[in-house]
């Protein structure tokens, strides 16, 4: 199939629909994390769990990053606008996630502040090129899928001697955030959506533990064939015990990944403790500027430090990160949290899960 259309053909949707109710026979059920948040939208948008078997359930994932962007990486970005006469660059999908005051950066904006919205780090670069009189900070957060096109922005930088742009180097790794949730005790799941972007970037080793953990692990496509064939193979697999890493999106993910994009990644960032929003502090699970860079951290550049910041009162963002509940148990859900109103980054973000949810139900 080459064409994206085919991957929405009903009838053959049909047959898969067919196919997983006759072989979702365990007792125990089988319980599966969406870990990006793109596939928690495509699951709402083409209505996919409502055609799964009462036994197949499907929970959501700590797979958006600016849902995982820590309250104190938040405050840190109002710092440095408040406290420096700075121009921030940033991805749109942060303009309304609140700090720790209530404020965001739509209220910054309002106040006088200079916040542009970028499409890509690059564009971040060629702005600060243009006003070398001003100062610029991009906000870098992304997974795997971003960092590699953070870090060109950086080189780039660099080979231009710019010396007016810097960023916040908050980019997280998906590896150490999955080995937590097979930590987790709480969360009994039987296999993963493996996020197909982030694969196209890593390959499919990075996925291994969680076979070796008797976990089914599928990298999966966005298109509905993608996640309802994924979720045959997760439980064709959890029925015979043979667990696996299978990429059901080898139109788009090789086995080995993207290696020059692998390669600009770790030119520029090395790994280093983050912390991530409602998880805390994973070892390793971000990416932090490499020494001979860190003329381009914001956080030296400014001198400010990520605070630690306890998350909003009420606010389910953790749990609903976790996998420990839907987002409609957070007794904020549609009342206090709303789009207009977001108490979570999970109700801001386009793909955020609190987000999809409200949308599609
Ligand atoms: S909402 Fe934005 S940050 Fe989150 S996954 Fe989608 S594009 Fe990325
Ligand atoms: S509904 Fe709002 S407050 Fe509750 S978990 Fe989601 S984003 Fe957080």
């Amino acid at each position: 199939m080459k064409l994206i259309t085919d991957f929405r053909n009903s009838e053959i949707s049909r047959r898969l629909i067919k196919k997983i109710e006759e072989e979702s026979s365990s007792e125990s059920g089988y319980t599966i994390m969406e870990v990006c948040g793109t596939h928690t939208v495509s699951i709402f948008k083409y209505g996919i769990r409502s055609v799964l078997p009462e036994n197949v359930s499907l929970i959501s994932g700590p797979g958006c990053p600016v849902c995982v962007t820590s309250q104190g990486e938040i405050d840190a970005i109002f710092q440095i606008v408040k406290n420096n006469n700075v121009s921030l660059l940033t991805f749109g999908d942060l303009m309304k996630v609140p700090g720790s005051s209530g404020e965001n950066l739509i209220n910054l904006r309002s106040e006088g502040k200079d916040i542009r919205v970028m499409l890509s780090p690059l564009d971040a670069v060629k702005t600060a090129a243009r006003e070398p009189d001003r100062e610029f900070v991009f906000v870098g957060i992304g997974f795997e899928t971003t960092a590699p096109a953070i870090a060109s922005a950086v080189l780039e930088a660099k080979n231009m001697g710019l010396n007016n742009f810097s960023i916040l180097p908050y980019c997280k790794t998906m590896p150490e955030v999955l080995g937590y949730l097979l930590d987790d005790p709480k969360l009994d799941i039987n296999g993963f959506l493996c996020p197909g972007h982030v694969s196209v970037v890593t390959g499919k080793n990075i996925y291994q533990p969680l076979a070796q953990k008797g976990k089914a692990a599928v990298i999966t496509g966005f298109e509905p064939l993608d996640i309802l064939s994924s979720i045959l193979q997760i439980i064709r697999q959890v029925n015979s015990g043979d667990y696996c890493v299978y990429n059901n999106y080898s139109r788009v993910v090789s086995d080995n990944g993207n290696r020059k994009a692998v390669q600009i990644m770790d030119t520029v960032f090395e790994p280093c403790s983050a912390v991530w929003r409602g998880l805390g502090e994973l070892e390793d699970s971000g990416l932090g500027l490499k020494e001979e860079f860190s003329l381009f951290n914001s956080l030296e550049k400014f001198n400010v430090r990520v605070p630690q910041v306890s998350e909003k009162k009420g606010c389910r963002c953790g749990d609903v990160l976790k996998g420990h509940i839907k987002p409609n148990l957070c007794p904020l859900f549609s009342l206090q949290c709303n789009p207009e109103n977001p108490v979570g980054p999970c109700m801001v973000s386009s793909e955020g899960a609190c987000s999809a949810y409200y949308k599609f139900n």
